[in-house]
């Protein structure tokens, strides 16, 4: 799904990405760890269209993506990529089945038929019952499971978490992870995760380890030989 080839970025005199060449297969997740400040949420923004990067190139389904203006990268993102943050980032006005609906609107949905799915994704996070609350009137982990909710609600071929359970005890992190992992995996979405959860990232096909702003692997079972590396 993505190729990504001699990315480098900086952000005045701070280097956050020296050089990073890596394969993400479609379908595959892939845990994201590191030291803080290592790049990691810089890597996922740049492969997510976020910003293009100072140098190098990702391809995003044999499409090169750096080249692409604000708008166009816009439209990707909206049309083909989730996001899930450490921190929900619900709007704070609308209750949780409005802001689920919200990429569903800005992707084209009448407001009939999206309220219809978003309502589907809330069940299946499991938060339903809560669907006319406001972000102030959640637990943190029901929270999560919206803002999850609001991610994969498009049904995105892709999916980049950045932390996604960093906020949540124990159990409300697992809970939450369980639910997304179930239904990543049986869509067969691609996913970028990054995570200082063992448990999280011994769940992924692949680690990929960031330090200075460079990527390495780690040892798991999944991770195939000659699928990216150092640069
Ligand atoms: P953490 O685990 O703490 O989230 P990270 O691995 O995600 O860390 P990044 O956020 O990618 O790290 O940051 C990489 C480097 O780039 C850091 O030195 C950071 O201070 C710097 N940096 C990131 N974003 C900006 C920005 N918008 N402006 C200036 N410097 C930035
Ligand atoms: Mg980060």
């Amino acid at each position: 799904a993505f190729r990504v080839r001699g990315v480098r970025h900086s952000f005045g005199q701070t280097e956050a990405l020296r050089g990073i060449d890596l394969d993400v297969g479609r379908g595959e997740v892939l845990a994201v760890t590191g030291p803080s400040g290592s790049g990691k949420s810089t890597l996922l923004h740049v492969m997510a269209g976020v910003f293009p990067p100072d140098e190098g190139s990702i391809e995003y389904e044999g499409a090169d993506i750096t080249g692409l203006d604000e708008a166009e990268r816009s439209d990707l993102r909206l049309r083909s990529f989730g996001f899930v943050f450490q921190f929900g980032q619900l709007l704070s006005d609308l209750s949780a089945i409005d802001n689920v609906t919200i990429p569903l609107l800005l992707a084209g949905w009448r407001r009939k038929s999206a309220l219809v799915k978003a309502r589907d994704a809330l069940e299946e996070l499991d938060v339903a019952d809560h669907r006319d609350k406001r972000p102030g009137e959640l637990s943190g982990g029901q929270a999560q499971r919206v803002a999850v909710a609001r991610a994969l609600v498009t049904e995105p071929a892709a999916l980049f978490a950045d932390e996604p359970t960093g906020s949540l005890d124990t159990l409300a992190a697992e809970k939450t992870m369980d639910s997304l992992l179930d239904l990543v995996r049986s869509r067969g979405t691609t996913m970028v995760i990054v995570t200082h959860d063992p448990r999280i990232a011994s769940y992924a096909d692949r680690e990929a380890i960031v330090r200075d702003g460079a990527v390495s692997f780690g040892g798991g079972v999944g991770n195939a030989e000659g699928v990216g590396n150092v640069g």
